[in-house]
């Protein structure tokens, strides 16, 4: 059950005032207090206010202000000028144009989104899914091919590490048979000599 705080952030205030909304005007959609019925009508004195109780609104479209003649609502689309008029625009300055019953024009405007979206799902996604999968299957063969590589280098420096010791343990025994034979000989000398001398 509402408690009474909750029940009064539940109320809707009307759309000119703070106060509670009682009265609708279906064809403007704009909540009204009872005070604020007359100010609104007043305001758009040329058109015509379904003024309802707010519990049987109706929610439907609400078309755009007149941008040259203020307080009046398009009715149409002159597809000439390709901009939206009310009924004195109609009357006046477009008067030799064509136009589009607004809301056929809001329709027609409807439809062509829904193409555009249409094509975007079904041709445009789908080909820039393909394109994402394609260049992910070759990041994934060439991130292969350098692991192929690596492995392949680290191979080749074990093979040249051993290379290398080989080399250095023949050339180290080298010098080590050398430096023997060398001092064998040079020790004879010195035996011979030291003997020849006592
Ligand atoms: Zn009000
Ligand atoms: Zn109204
Ligand atoms: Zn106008
Ligand atoms: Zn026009």
């Amino acid at each position: 059950m509402a408690t009474p705080t909750s029940w009064a952030q539940e109320v809707i205030t009307c759309d000119l005032c703070p106060k509670p909304t009682q009265q609708f005007c279906n064809n403007c959609q704009v909540s009204l207090c009872v005070d604020c019925v007359s100010k609104h009508v007043d305001k758009f004195k040329s058109q015509i206010h379904d003024i309802v109780h707010f519990t049987n609104r109706k929610i439907q479209p609400v078309f755009p202000e007149c941008k040259v003649h203020s307080n009046q609502r398009c009715m149409a689309h002159c597809q000439k000028c390709d901009v939206h008029g009310c009924l004195r625009c109609i009357l006046s300055s477009h008067n030799t144009h064509n136009f589009t019953e607004i809301h056929m024009y809001f329709e027609m405007k409807k439809n062509e989104i829904g193409s555009e979206n249409h094509k975007i799902e079904s041709i445009i996604v789908p080909k820039y899914k393909q394109k994402i999968e394609n260049l992910a299957s070759k990041i994934s063969t060439s991130t292969a091919k350098f692991d192929e590589l690596e492995k392949e280098a680290e191979k080749h420096r074990k093979l040249w590490h051993q290379e290398v010791d080989n080399i250095f343990n023949k050339l180290n025994s080298l010098i080590k048979s050398t430096r023997f034979k060398i001092s064998t000989i040079q020790d004879k000398k010195f035996y011979s000599s030291y003997d020849a001398y006592c």
